[in-house]
């Protein structure tokens, strides 16, 4: 198959272009278009011929819209499907003043189960290639004011299980797009081997990791791939992580309000995380649980969400609340690919199409 747009990596543009006998220089002139001004190929008006916005070159887009919803607080929120396949992918732009972040699936569903996830609900469908990854963000930039400076691996999948892909979109993302290493968060459900391979990594990304439960009989209820990696493992792997590049490592915490929003239980949280090194050392995201359709959990009250956060903090453990931006168009990072029907939606000629 033919690299895509966001496949072609700028060896493999400069050879299109070559073996078109084009100059040189033209294939710098594309690859600083889509990647450094991280415009649209037919925007580069400049590019005469056959590598203008007529052109097949580099190939087509990878990804086709099938709906767009915009939330009031201008988090947009996009149903994407595989041009050959009609794999689909969802990504989520979170704007703020002075920058963007992109949320970003990693995979196709999800094939790790987590009963309160509606990706894990669905199941896994395939792995996505590094095109399709980096394809979302350049996407998302493309309507976006603001520069992108944070992307985050919180869309459908889980980036370790989809190693080598992930992990080569990371690369073009710092490489070609100029996003900071620190910039990128990759959030895992917990994959040992992965996170062990992570820590050897030369870019620094930011590591943040799905807990959801202090002890192993609670949060393999929630999260399966527990009996194969348990928390004590999981916690080795992510102090490798911290202290091969000296950075704070985040957990995630979805709270379900009965199940494990019991203060007790952040009390027992907090004492697991006590060896990364007080404040600083490990992050609790706090996160009130999105309702999906195959989960009867709830979301606690925000006082009992406070209150769960309160504790954590007088035991000395940073903690953010996460705000489900979005939550009016149902764009939470992480709970993607949501409750049927998408909405609301808009044709795909509307804004991206071709
Ligand atoms: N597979 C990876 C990354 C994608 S999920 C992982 O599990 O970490 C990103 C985050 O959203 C995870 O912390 C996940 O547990 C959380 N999440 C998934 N479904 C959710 C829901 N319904 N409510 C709240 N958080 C949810
Ligand atoms: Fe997969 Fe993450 Fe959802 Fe679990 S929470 S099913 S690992 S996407």
């Amino acid at each position: 198959m033919t690299a895509t747009r966001y496949g072609a990596d700028r060896g493999a543009i400069e050879g299109l272009l070559a073996d078109w006998g084009e100059p040189g220089y033209r294939a710098r002139q594309v690859w600083e278009g889509l990647y450094r001004q991280r415009r649209p190929l037919d925007e580069l008006t400049t590019l005469p011929g056959r590598c203008g916005p007529a052109s097949p070159a580099p190939s087509p887009d990878a990804l086709e819209l099938r709906a767009e919803a915009v939330s009031s607080d201008g988090t947009t929120r996009w149903l994407w499907a595989a041009a050959h396949d009609g794999a689909q992918m969802e990504a989520v732009l979170m704007p703020s003043l002075r920058r963007a972040t992109v949320c970003v699936s990693s995979q196709a569903g999800c094939a790790m189960g987590c009963t309160f996830c509606a990706t894990g609900q669905a199941g896994f469908e395939r792995h996505l290639t590094a095109g399709e990854i980096v394809e979302q963000v350049a996407r998302a930039q493309h309507a976006s004011p603001a520069r992108v400076s944070h992307v985050v691996y919180m869309g459908m999948g889980e980036p370790l299980a989809n190693y080598d892909e992930v992990w080569a979109s990371i690369e073009r993302l710092h490489h070609d797009f100029g996003i900071s290493a620190r910039g990128i968060t990759l959030s895992t459900v917990g994959i040992v081997p992965g996170m062990r391979r992570l820590a050897q990594e030369r870019l620094p990304v930011t590591l943040a990791v799905s807990l959801h439960a202090p002890d192993d009989a609670l949060r393999e209820r929630l999260v399966p791939i527990d009996r194969r990696y348990p928390i004590a493992e999981v916690l080795d792997a992510a102090r490798e992580c911290s202290t091969a590049r000296g950075r704070r490592v985040t957990f995630e915490y979805a709270c379900i309000a009965g199940v494990n929003d019991d203060p007790d239980r952040a009390g027992a949280l907090a004492r697991l995380l006590r060896s990364f090194g007080g404040r600083g050392g490990a992050h609790v995201n706090v996160i009130p649980l999105n309702p999906t359709a195959g989960f009867t959990g709830r979301s606690p009250s925000d006082a009992r969400v406070r209150a769960f956060a309160d504790r954590l903090r007088g035991l000395g453990i940073g903690v953010t609340v996460r705000r489900n931006r979005g939550s009016d168009v149902d764009a939470a990072c992480g709970q993607l690919r949501a409750r049927s029907p998408f909405l609301p939606s808009r044709p795909a000629s509307a804004r991206m199409g071709p």
